[in-house]
């Protein structure tokens, strides 16, 4: 996967305030606020920063969290997870394998009867592509 590298002057002046909090500060954006915390529709959710798609809308499921979760990725290597100490607590950041940009936490808190896993997303970080047919990663 290409990695795509951009300076802080870029990211900000090609995101929106919200998506560069969230995206290149590793910002949380408040529960219930975001934009796909209750959608349903089917599709793909891409990284708001450079497009590359990151969750299908059929591993989507209520958490009740307030954020978007998803239990699986679209694919291992669409994503980078790493700890992170922050805030006194230890989490797994995920990260946006291609330009790097901050998603969200992953939680071994999700369904039992698939993945076990909640990546809980910041809708911010995410752009919604509603397609019948889901494309595979590249
Ligand atoms: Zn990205």
């Amino acid at each position: 996967m290409d990695r795509i590298e951009k300076t802080d002057e870029q990211w900000r002046a090609e995101l929106t305030p919200e998506q560069y909090e969230v995206l290149r500060r590793a910002g949380t954006e408040r529960a219930f606020t975001g934009a796909y915390t209750d959608l349903e529709d089917s599709g793909v959710y891409r990284c708001a920063g450079c497009e590359s798609p990151l969750f299908r809308s059929d591993t989507k499921f209520h958490s009740g969290s307030g954020w978007p979760s998803f239990s699986d990725a679209i694919s291992p290597d669409v994503v980078t997870l790493k700890k992170d100490r922050s805030f006194l607590m230890v989490r797994t950041e995920v990260t946006c394998a291609r330009c790097g940009g901050h998603l969200g936490h992953l939680f071994d808190d999700g369904p039992r009867e698939t993945t076990g896993l909640r990546y809980c997303m910041n809708s911010a970080a995410l752009d919604f592509d509603p397609v019948e047919d889901p494309v595979e990663p590249t």
